[in-house]
């Protein structure tokens, strides 16, 4: 039995049609974290769909009247690249209940992973980019409203830029979370080339986002930390940058909760991406956002976002790796800050 819970349901899949994105993964996910003995039945929870209220903390209200109705213009349709239908607007729904529910458990449990969510280009007033609802997003300020937590940073390591996460968390400082803005400066690691990182931040939800520069969305608006890779980046690079990108986001920030957008994306046969990643290395990357969450005591919850692969089993894999490498973290031996407190 796993140390923390997973998240799913059979209705997470996207009635979507033939289609790039394998709206199937989710359920081999499952099915394969089982047949090999990674986590049983008890693992899993299964997610009610947030409210209408809990969507309307992050998404205007015509646009989510858009979506109860069936009355996108088929230019938003278009831009959504998703074909829309009622079924398919149910499981964006299912797909935030379950994020406010990994949000939730992550509190008690420091880690929780939906084997879904993570749709990252969605806007308050549209979506785009296969996605129609910001499960994040709304999961972050559900877990605000509710008191559970003032502060969220969001740590998007799609291979696509967090261009939604950025847009919500704009601008929202207030007056109860006065933090000074502040311009990173970091170094760029050693021997990495040509990468830029760049940030400045305001508000009460810290937004990190590292992806190739080169590709989707044209207009990335800006993250707190963004992380512009070249086409091609590596492991090593990567690995280096996500380091850097998360050490200076927690000198500046002090988060509540992590949310990890884990998309399985960087990797070098995604058909939607132009990174270098192996197996392997999206495996460690996955171990190194775990250590720092473990190591920090900080709460940490996992959606999975996007996933190209020619293969869909490497896509599956990748996801899964995400699951193992969570249980070789957080089953280990207590934390020394836990021993020594
Ligand atoms: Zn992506």
């Amino acid at each position: 039995m796993l140390p923390f819970k997973l998240i799913y349901s059979d209705a997470y899949f996207l009635p979507i049609g033939e289609h790039v994105f394998p709206a199937e993964k989710y359920r081999r996910i499952r099915d394969r974290l089982i047949s090999t003995g990674v986590a049983d039945a008890n693992d899993f929870l299964e997610p009610q769909p947030a409210t209408d209220q809990d969507i309307l903390l992050v998404h205007k209200p015509e646009y989510v009247q858009k979506l109860k109705t069936g009355t996108l213009s088929p230019r938003e349709e278009l831009e959504m690249e998703i074909p829309y239908s009622r079924d398919l607007a149910e499981a964006f729904w299912l797909a935030a209940g379950g994020s406010i529910l990994a949000a939730r458990q992550s509190l008690t449990d420091k880690v929780c992973i939906s084997i879904g969510g993570g749709f990252h280009h969605a806007f308050p007033d549209h979506g785009e980019g296969f996605c129609m609802i910001h499960d994040v997003a709304v999961a972050i300020r559900r877990m605000q409203r509710d008191d559970k937590i003032r502060t969220a940073m969001t740590l998007d390591c799609d291979v696509h830029q967090g261009n939604g996460t950025a847009a919500i968390f704009a601008g929202t400082r207030t007056a109860s979370a006065l933090l000074p803005s502040s311009t990173s400066t970091v170094q760029q690691p050693e021997g990495a080339p040509r990468g830029k990182m760049r940030g400045a931040h305001a508000g009460d939800v810290f937004t990190i986002s590292l992806h190739q520069h080169n590709n989707y969305p044209l207009h990335k608006p800006p993250s707190s930390i963004d992380v512009d890779l070249p086409d091609g980046t590596g492991d090593d690079d990567y690995l280096a940058w996500l380091d850097n990108a998360i050490s200076s986001g927690l000198r500046q920030f002090e988060p509540d909760l992590l949310c990890y957008i884990a998309g399985a994306d960087p990797y070098r046969e995604d058909q939607l991406g132009g990174l270098n990643l192996t197996i392997e290395g999206l495996k460690k990357r996955d171990q190194l956002v775990f250590r720092v969450a473990r190591a920090r005591n900080l709460p940490v919850m996992v959606t999975y976002a996007g996933g190209y692969a020619q293969n869909v089993e490497d896509t599956v894999t990748i996801h899964s790796n995400t699951v193992i490498a969570a249980k070789e973290i957080f089953a280990a031996s207590p934390s020394p800050k836990t021993v020594s407190s």
